[in-house]
């Protein structure tokens, strides 16, 4: 379990888009080593909690700490940051006119200014790791979108971040491929990747995650070990979230 050690701290995160207030004052810290599941209703405000951790979205209000210091909007503090939270999205947003190896080359080359042999060997090396080493010189149009997603797991990981945020990995996925993705980021769970996973994977949630994070109408509305969160729910609405999905 977690030491306790922050990575990463929000405090009173507000996110307006107009006069819809999606994000209202919500805190949250993910520490090293912990796997966050967040569960919720759609609309609620999972993504764009996401996307402001990220930075891809800035806060209306609100800070957000990296190792204890305010992450900035300056383009240095940004860039070097990003690098550090690798993001995986739905819909994979691989560069379809690049092959999977230089899909995962681009980021260590032009953001991390490292030299293409070094690119290379690091892209090879998380690749194999995630299965796909065969299919280097394939363009995205033709893999599945399985494989698309693990693609977009090891190019994130060619950045050698220090914790990964998914965005419904597996939601765009034919059910038969749900599986393969689970299964890497399993992997990653096991090598102690701290994690927060945006998911409707109830049951990977339950058996993968260290804690669960219940979002509701732009709030965290319980945020707890995944047997309270499953079997004990604190509140409510995380009970009627629950047997509404279930069902
Ligand atoms: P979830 O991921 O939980 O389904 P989102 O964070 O995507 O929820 O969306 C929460 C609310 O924010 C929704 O009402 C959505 O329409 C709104 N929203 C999200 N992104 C934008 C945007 N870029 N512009 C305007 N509204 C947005
Ligand atoms: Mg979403």
């Amino acid at each position: 379990m977690s030491n306790l050690n922050p990575i990463m701290e929000i405090h009173h995160l507000v996110k307006t888009f107009g006069d819809n207030e999606v994000l209202k004052d919500v805190d949250f810290t993910a520490n090293e080593g912990e796997v966050i599941c967040i569960i919720g209703s759609s609309g609620s405000g999972k993504s764009t909690l996401l996307r402001c951790i990220n930075m891809l979205e800035t806060p209306t209000s609100g800070e957000i700490l990296h190792r204890g210091k305010i992450v900035s909007d300056s383009t240095d503090d940004l860039n070097s940051y990003r690098s550090k939270v690798g993001m995986v999205f739905q819909s994979f947003n691989l560069f379809n006119n690049m092959t999977v190896l230089e899909n995962c080359m681009i980021g260590v080359t032009a953001v991390l200014k490292k030299d293409r042999k070094h690119a290379r060997e690091i892209s090879l090396h998380y690749l194999k790791k995630v299965g796909m080493a065969a299919y280097i010189n394939a363009k995205p149009s033709q893999i599945s979108g399985g494989q698309k997603q693990r693609v977009a797991i090891a190019r994130a990981l060619a950045m050698e971040p220090e914790m990964m945020l998914f965005d419904e990995p597996t939601s765009a996925l034919d059910p038969e491929m749900v599986g393969e993705v689970l299964s890497v980021m399993k992997n990653l769970v096991s090598e102690g990747m701290t994690m927060i996973i945006v998911t409707h994977e109830m049951a990977f949630a339950r058996d993968v995650s260290t804690r669960v994070v219940f979002m509701d109408k732009g709030v965290i509305a319980e945020d707890g070990p995944p047997r309270q969160i499953f079997l004990n729910p604190q509140n409510p609405r995380t009970k009627e979230f629950l047997s509404r999905f279930l069902n």
